[in-house]
């Protein structure tokens, strides 16, 4: 880490802080993982929060800490209180306000300093101190090194946890391109800390419901492929959530099926989203096609170069549509 952003962060630091860690909306286990281990970090000499600007999967439950997060849609007063009263904000795995949604109108009105720390591209220019890197396979990665040159003693079986399951999380159990030897090195390292890998595995992913699988079912046979290109899109209506019994986290990794065939290198998934008026769309991709130009240029969107999401306030059939559309062109104009 930069010298000078080591010594701002020891100053801000050296006394006792109100300190509120904020994840993105609909938090997964990178930014769970991260502000959990902060919060463990920072806790002993300062008063610490996590507030999450909405609910998140209940498969992240296991995470340790989990039970002191405060959900700001469900405890308004308590998270505005904590907002007026920080001293330090920190803002983990986003870089951009619009992705703390409904907290972002507190960030902006609070006096606190804010320390940004992230691995997507772009970051805007909110935070007094940006740690921003998208090499990093992930915000946990970050935390790591972060926890490591403030006082690497301090890490234990709860930090080491948080940070295992936000890592293996985001590097797809250590194979997506993100994947460094020192990424490895870490997780090794965080292993010498007691992490249980099989318990984490088995809470990530073999942890769902019967009905998830269903759903994983009629993602896969609504898959379809876009003539002579090598796209696939699926999608999952609201009426396919109401018979799945559909919880948030419940589509986690389905988009990645798309990617199976040979031949595809981009694989996308929509999901309505009826109480929000939107379309959340997946976007992922291999080799040299970088699907973070194209959510952000059509679709209001952004994230890493093989991993990205957007939105559409479209109806389903005419996002499909205008997917079909934008991607036939931006494929023309781009990989010809
Ligand atoms: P998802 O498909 O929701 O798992 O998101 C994949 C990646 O895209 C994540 O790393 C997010 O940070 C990013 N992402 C998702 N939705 C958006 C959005 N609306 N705007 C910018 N980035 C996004």
């Amino acid at each position: 880490m930069d010298e000078e952003i080591l010594n701002n962060i020891n100053n801000l630091l050296s006394e006792k802080k109100n300190i509120v860690l904020i994840p993105h909306s609909s938090p997964d286990a990178d930014a769970l993982g991260s502000c959990l281990a902060l919060y463990h970090f920072l806790k002993d000499k300062n008063d610490v929060s996590v507030v999450s600007p909405n609910q998140y999967t209940e498969i992240l439950n296991f995470l340790p800490g989990s039970e002191e997060i405060i959900v700001y849609e469900n405890d308004k007063v308590k998270s505005e209180i904590l907002f007026r009263d920080a001293d330090l904000i920190f803002t983990l795995d986003f870089n951009s306000l619009g992705r703390a949604r409904n907290l972002s109108n507190l960030i902006t009105g609070s006096s606190a300093k804010i320390i940004m720390i992230d691995h997507h591209e772009n970051p805007d220019d909110y935070a007094n101190i940006m740690i921003s890197n998208s090499n990093m396979s992930s915000t946990c990665e970050m935390v790591y090194d972060f926890i490591y040159e403030f006082d690497n003693k301090k890490i234990n079986n709860k930090i080491a946890t948080c940070l295992y399951t936000g890592i293996v999380a985001d590097t797809g159990s250590f194979r997506f391109p993100s994947t460094t030897s020192k990424t490895l090195k870490i997780g090794s390292e965080l292993i010498n800390h007691g992490v249980n890998v099989t318990e984490i595995f088995e809470k990530l992913h073999n942890n769902f419901q019967f009905k998830r699988l269903k759903l994983l079912g009629s993602t896969i046979s609504n898959f379809k492929k876009i003539d002579e290109l090598p796209v696939l899109y699926s999608s999952i209506s609201e009426d396919d959530q109401i018979i799945n019994d559909f919880k948030k986290g419940d589509s986690e990794g389905f988009v990645n099926f798309g990617l199976s065939v040979e031949g595809i290198f981009c694989s996308v998934l929509f999901i309505e989203k009826k109480d929000e008026g939107i379309i959340k769309i997946s976007f992922r991709s291999k080799g040299d096609f970088k699907v973070n130009i194209f959510a952000s240029r059509y679709f209001n969107g952004g994230g890493h170069e093989h991993a990205s999401g957007g939105v559409s306030k479209l109806s389903l059939i005419e996002t499909e549509k205008k997917f079909i559309a934008d991607i036939k062109q931006y494929l023309n104009e781009n990989y010809e």
